[in-house]
Formats: C-alpha cells, structure tokens, sequence
C-alpha cells in the first residue's frame, strides 16, 4: 500500500503553522495551533480531526507542501473519526466499488475523462472538443472522494488500480499519452495525491482547463467577446492543484468576460456545502449557501461559473432564484465560439 510522504521534522519546525491558522473552521490562534500540530505529527488525536469539515484548504495553506490534509484524514481513519455518518459512508463506498470490467476500447485523442458524471458528455462537442473520445464509470473514478470520509484506505487502494486499469487498456494500446481530466480531483489524483503517495502515473494528465486554454487559442478568429460580468466559483478539488487556478482568468480575457471581485473567492474560496449536508451540518451548509449567494448578489454578477459539477449540480437552484444565470466552464466557452 503506498505511504504518505509526511515529514515530521518540517511541521515540528514549523513557526506559521498556516495550515491550522488559516483553517477558517478551526478557529486556533498559534499557541493553540501548535499544540494539535504536535499531536497531528506525532499521529495523535489532535482535536483537528473532529473539527475538519474537508474543505481541502490547508493542503494549499502549507507553504511546505508536507501534505497537512492528507495527514488529517490518514490520522481521522487511523482514530475511528468519521466526517461523514459511518451508514453513508460504507453506501457510498459499496456504491462506487470498481467492477473490474474495463476492456480495450478504440479510443483517439483528445481523450476526456469524464469520471462519474456522463450526465454531462453533452458538453463535449465540437469545436471545443474537436473529435474527442471519452470515458467514464467506477473502473476509472479516482476514487478521491473518500477524503470527505475519513477512509484514506480506500483512495490508496483503489486509485493505482484505476490509474492501470486507464493506461493498460485505453491509452497505451490506442498509443495515446494524454489525459484531459473534466474535472479537477481526476486532475489531482493523477498529480498532488499521486506525487504525496509516490504513485507512478504513466500518462500525461491535462488539466480542463489546459485543454480549453489551447483550443481557444486555436480558435480565436471564431470567438465572439460575451462582454459579461462573471464570478467563479472555486471548488474543494482545487485547493489540491492551486497552480490551475490562475487559468480561470486567462480563459476570461480571452473570451471577453469580466470577473467580479467576491469576498468569498481564491483563497477564501468557501466550499459548495454537499459535504456539510453529508456530514449532517445542516446549519453550516445553509449558512454558507446563504453567505455565497450574497456575496454573488453585491458582487453584480449575470453568471457563476463552475468548473465541478457537484458545486454547479448543488448552488446552481439558490443562484437562478437570486437572478444569475449558473454555467460549467465549457458550456460558457461554448457559447463564446458560438455553439
Ligand atoms: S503542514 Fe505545513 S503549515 Fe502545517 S505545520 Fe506542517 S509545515 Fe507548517
Ligand atoms: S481541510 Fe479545511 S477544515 Fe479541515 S483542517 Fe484543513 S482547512 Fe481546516
């Protein structure tokens, strides 16, 4: 089973201790901050592991990139913490279990991975997706959702079969070596996860957002400027790959959208809420929906752009009703070449 690379010296050296600090679920000062470090690098039961409602930030917040939230949730499985109730936890993971089915299929580049939302193979089209192949189902989900659980185990388990299950039978025998992952936790399991567990990945991932960047570019003398005013909603996933982020504005300029300022946004990005609901905060989800849809509404936004289908899947009902129109990404930049 591949190991965590965690270096204890690095936090037990640590003055900032930013990734307590700036947990805005946490509420710690630094004395205090240093005293559940301590406990966490040392595996214990630092009281972190009950508070944590995975929002992923402090894996973005270390600026050591020793893995703060991976080691949370490695150490809830290890103390029997369950985020999530335990009933609905196993569900999911019985739910989502590989079927060891996946067989060759002729497949041909740009190859998107679309992994357990085929609900949105819609989306990809022509031009933006110019001859594209896809895939999708449980023998080739990452598998990265079990962070909201507390079961680490089953991310170590199941990802390094997926990632074989991906190169053995639908790019290495189709001679492809790139993957354009539709969402962003596919993007960070074959990247941060994969480089925190020494996970060999025998393909290229692409970030949806790469491949978009280069298509538009490919397409310029089609794009039609929306001229619209547009916040972005940033997702838990992304605080796993924070270098994409910046990507959000250069499709933008590009297609002559205008992005408002929140206060809720980048690194103060707030979390859709399906995992509060999951976790049983009622009031918490509700209370972030309410303080995300305010902030839209000051912010003059006409759209909110998603790139997770979950957040757009959960928000996108409380955002019409507050008068702005909910997009994925692609959707949008479709419209922008006129399709
Ligand atoms: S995880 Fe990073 S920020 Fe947190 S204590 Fe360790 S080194 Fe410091
Ligand atoms: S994942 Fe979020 S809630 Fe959990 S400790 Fe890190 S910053 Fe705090």
């Amino acid at each position: 089973m591949p190991e965590l690379k965690f270096e204890k010296d690095l936090c037990m050296q640590c003055e900032t201790v930013d990734c307590l600090t700036k947990c805005r679920y946490a509420g710690l000062d630094i004395p205090q901050a240093k005293r559940e470090r301590d406990l966490l690098a040392n595996g214990g039961k630092s009281r972190v592991l009950n508070d944590c409602v995975t929002c992923y930030a402090c894996e973005e917040f270390c600026p050591k990139g020793n893995h703060p939230f991976y080691r949370i949730v490695e150490l809830q499985e290890k103390h029997g913490v369950h985020p999530v109730p335990a009933q609905i936890e196993e569900h999911q993971i019985a739910s989502l279990a590989p079927k060891g089915k996946t067989q060759f299929r002729e497949l041909h580049a740009p190859v998107i991975d679309m992994c357990t939302f085929p609900m949105l193979k819609d989306s990809i089209r022509s031009p933006l997706f110019e001859n594209a192949s896809m895939f999708w189902g449980t023998d080739v989900f990452c598998n990265l959702m079990y962070l909201h659980f507390g079961r680490m185990s089953v991310s170590r388990q199941r990802l390094p079969v997926m990632i074989e299950n991906i190169w053995r039978y639908y790019l290495e025998p189709n001679g492809l070596s790139e993957l354009v992952c539709y969402h962003d936790e596919c993007y960070a399991a074959f990247t941060s996860y994969a480089e925190a567990y020494g996970l060999n990945v025998p393909f290229k991932p692409v970030h949806l957002f790469e491949h978009i960047l280069d298509r538009l570019k490919q397409l310029k003398g089609r794009i039609r400027p929306l001229n619209i005013r547009a916040a972005y909603h940033r997702n838990c996933s992304n605080r796993l790959v924070p270098e994409t982020h910046a990507l959000v504005d250069r499709i933008f300029d590009l297609i002559g959208v205008s992005r408002v300022k929140r206060h809720y946004e980048d690194g103060d990005a707030l979390c859709c809420g399906l995992n509060f609901e999951a976790q049983q905060r009622s009031d918490l989800a509700k209370d972030t929906r309410n303080r995300i849809i305010e902030d839209l509404k000051s912010s003059g936004a006409t759209h909110c752009i998603y790139n997770c289908p979950m957040c757009f899947f959960t928000l996108q009902e409380s955002v019409r009703s507050a008068g702005i129109t909910p997009m994925l990404m692609a959707d949008l930049c479709q419209t922008a070449i006129g399709e």
